[in-house]
């Protein structure tokens, strides 16, 4: 099933456990706009060539849109469209004040000389500025675009606009992005998987984990994890996987990965096949790579007892299925991995304000975040006798929905 399809799959199911008027709910379905351009640049070469770039618009009645830009050869309408979805539902998990949105534009950055990026940066935001605003849609990193991206946006944006940093987030700390953003989707995880754990009487340290990815979420999951006293005892990521029952030292395998690029040939770990990482005997199994990887080929073969979704959709319903069947207990990704784009609000109240706050009070504020939302989850699967997915969908799209309903209809 692909994203758009499983995305509302779970939005109907919500719609239908709130019993959502059904007007709301097909309006809720509806995307408020979807953007198609194309940016035509010149290569170094001197050759013209052209990319599609998209932005899809979800929805605003919470507030601002927010949601990142991927350059990715295989950005397609549909799946911007999904992931933009899950964005509205997710900001209304974490109960920041924004809707959602996501966009994209179809190319290998790779491929492409950092001069071509620029350009294609900047042409696509001009194509798209009037569409996008510190009130309006507030675009952040996200596949195979970082904080330079964002610099360039914001200086294009800026030529026709005005000084505007609160424009994008994920922006470098030079340009005003926020202390603590790198970390925040992997420290996010780690609170979710606290939260989590201690509702079960469990705490992070002793317990036994393994690691799907080792990038920005994955590796600062781990480092969170390694420095609580629990045990990551096997890791991959896109080069190969390892693993060690005692655990892990974490910052020597960093060490490691910074000095040859690879996993491979850690002398503190054995290899083992990445395709085995996602059945590993742990107790707590992290996706932070890929989407669909938990599908129902391998889904019976998982031995954790707790799926932390740090990767946007890596379980698909039929896998949700059988590991639920299987009393596996999964923390949902519209809640999971919710620490990026919440710190990206704090990034954004930081600049709207003109002040900077500690790296601190950052942590401080995405932990009170996360275990309120927590909490508010805990309270819709209690109040409606669902499952740790569907008490987050109900919670997202019920916020949406009262914000809507409270809006008024009439155009
Ligand atoms: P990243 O590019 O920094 O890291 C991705 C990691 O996955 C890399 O280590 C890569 O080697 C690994 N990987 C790729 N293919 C793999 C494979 N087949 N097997 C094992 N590992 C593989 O990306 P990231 O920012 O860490 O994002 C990871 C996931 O988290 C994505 O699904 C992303 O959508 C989601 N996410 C990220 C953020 C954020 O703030 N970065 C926020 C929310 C959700």
């Amino acid at each position: 099933m692909n994203a758009l399809a499983a995305t509302n799959r779970n939005f109907r199911q919500a719609a239908r456990i709130l019993g959502l008027d059904s007007k709301i709910e097909k309006s809720l379905l509806i995307p408020f706009r979807e953007i198609k351009v194309e940016c035509t640049i010149p290569k170094d070469d001197g050759t013209l060539v052209s990319y599609v770039g998209f932005r899809v618009q979800h929805d605003n009645s919470r507030g601002p849109m927010k949601g990142g830009i991927r350059y990715h050869p295989e950005v397609d309408p549909d799946e911007v469209n999904a992931l933009a979805q899950l964005m509205t539902w997710k900001t209304a998990v974490a109960d920041i004040p924004y809707g959602g949105a996501k966009g994209g534009i179809g190319c290998t950055p790779k491929d492409l000389s950092r001069s071509e990026l620029e350009r294609l940066t900047r042409v696509f935001t001009q194509k798209i500025h009037d569409l996008i605003g510190v009130n309006t849609d507030v675009p952040a990193p996200d596949m195979g675009t970082n904080a330079q991206t964002m610099a360039w946006i914001l200086d294009e944006y800026s030529k026709f606009h005005g000084h505007s940093p609160a424009v994008v987030t994920g922006k470098p700390i030079d340009l005003g992005g926020s202390l603590g953003r790198e970390a925040a989707t992997g420290r996010g995880v780690v609170y979710a998987t606290e939260a989590l754990l201690a509702e079960h009487g469990k705490s992070v340290k002793g317990l036994t984990f393994a690691i799907q990815g080792f990038g920005n979420v994955g590796s600062w999951a781990a480092r969170l994890i390694h420095e609580r006293g629990g045990k990551v005892v096997a890791v991959s990521d896109i080069t190969g996987a390892v693993k060690n029952r005692n655990g892990i030292d974490i910052p020597a395998l960093l060490q490691h990965k910074e000095a040859t690029g690879k996993l491979a040939d850690f002398s503190g770990a054995d290899a083992m096949d990445s395709n085995d990482l996602l059945t590993h005997e742990c107790d707590v199994l992290i996706p932070c790579a890929l989407g669909g990887v938990l599908n129902r080929e391998n889904a019976g073969d998982v031995r954790a007892k707790f799926i932390i979704e740090a990767a946007n959709h890596p379980t698909d319903p039929e896998a949700d299925e059988i590991l639920s069947k299987k009393g596996v207990t999964i923390l949902p990704d519209i809640y999971a991995n919710a620490g990026g784009v919440t710190v990206s609000y704090f990034e954004w109240v930081q600049n709207i304000q003109g002040f900077m706050w500690e790296e601190e009070k950052v942590n401080q504020e995405l932990k009170r975040y996360m275990t309120k939302a927590f909490n508010n989850i805990k309270g819709m699967c209690q109040s409606h006798d669902c499952n740790l997915r569907m008490g987050a969908f109900t919670l997202g799209v019920n916020r949406v929905a009262r914000a809507t309903q409270l809006r008024g209809w009439e155009a």
